[in-house]
């Protein structure tokens, strides 16, 4: 690390390059983020293995792909070479502690453009920065239903992480926190349950994990897809993928985000309505336990998941 504020390097066009070397000119401020697509992965580091575990890399950078290809962003690296990038740049940061890392791909020399530019020069940055997780800090919300609709498929694309999208959530974001919520629960143009800004919801009801299926304009969630599959592998707690009233949720018995940012964060109140017992729930706590054990590399089991970024320390020597 350069500075407690910052690390030593980005990833930008195609190499390595010191953080301070990394401008642009102004000019290229505007279309170059509105045609934006992004990513957002966790590395969690394991104090007794020495290690960090980049979690469910493979997958975030497929859905790069998919959100370039759906925003026709013309992607001039592979998968892979944005793998071995990607961990080369975390070496080269030495990050040793839990990490957040935003592969972005935006439209380059955009200046003087404007509209729709297909086949323009797409480039990408990639960089760190460190991102503790709340997992098990008692980290809770209260939220609310917001009168603002989330996106849909015919709009905007839920299903790619563009940047554009996210105009639609800090709206929500804003307006629930200027009335006193943390969040906001977002409907979708069916005025069924979507999802949170940034985040996917899960409920439990009468001992079932129930989440909107992937048709009701959420963001194909890496984590809202391993949580499901700890509760049924871990837990066996039957899973519901449907359609959500809102009125479900004021009945739930627990509520809880999830997401690499939100990883899995309790919501005890919607919009008055006191969830449970108003605290976190048996079911989300038990969760919550083997997520963090699959994250920092303590479950043994789902190892496919977690990428190791070091060199493996040596043991009893
Ligand atoms: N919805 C939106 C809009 C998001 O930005 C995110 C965070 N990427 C999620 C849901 C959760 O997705 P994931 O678990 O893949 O991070």
């Amino acid at each position: 690390m350069a500075s407690s504020k910052h690390p030593s390097f980005v990833w930008w066009r195609g190499e390595r390059v010191a953080w301070d070397d990394a401008t642009v000119h102004v000019t290229d401020l505007g279309w170059s983020t509105v045609g934006a697509v992004f990513e957002g992965i966790r590395g969690y580091w394991d104090d007794r293995s020495e290690q960090l575990y980049v979690f469910r890399l493979d997958e975030h950078l497929e859905r790069l792909v998919s959100s370039c290809r759906l925003v026709r962003l013309p992607l001039r690296y592979s998968a892979a070479e944005l793998r071995e990038a990607t961990l080369e740049l975390i070496r080269a940061n030495d990050s040793r502690e839990d990490t957040y890392i935003r592969p972005m791909v935006y439209l380059a020399d955009t200046s003087g453009k404007r509209g729709a530019q297909i086949e323009q020069n797409a480039e990408v940055l990639i960089n760190t920065n460190t991102m503790p997780s709340h997992l098990q800090t008692g980290m809770a919300q209260r939220v609310c239903v917001s009168s603002w609709t989330r996106i849909s498929d015919n709009v905007m694309p839920p299903r790619a992480k563009n940047f554009s999208n996210y105009r639609n959530g800090q709206l929500a974001t804003m307006e629930a926190r200027l009335d006193g919520y943390d969040s906001a629960i977002m409907l979708n143009d069916r005025r069924q349950v979507s999802e949170l800004p940034g985040a996917c919801l899960m409920m439990v009801h009468r001992g079932k994990l129930i989440t909107p299926d992937p048709q009701q304009s959420i963001l194909e969630s890496i984590t809202r897809d391993a949580l499901i599959r700890l509760a049924r592998e871990e837990l066996g707690i039957e899973v519901v993928e449907r359609a959500i009233d809102r009125t479900e949720l004021y009945v739930a018995d627990e509520i809880f985000s999830c997401g690499t940012a939100a990883e899995i964060t309790p919501i005890v109140d919607v919009d008055h309505y006191q969830v449970g017992d108003g605290v976190k729930g048996p079911i989300t706590t038990r969760l919550e336990q083997v997520f963090h054990d699959v994250l920092r590399g303590r479950e043994q089991r789902y190892a496919h998941w977690r990428t190791p970024v070091h060199a493996a320390v040596a043991v009893g020597v």
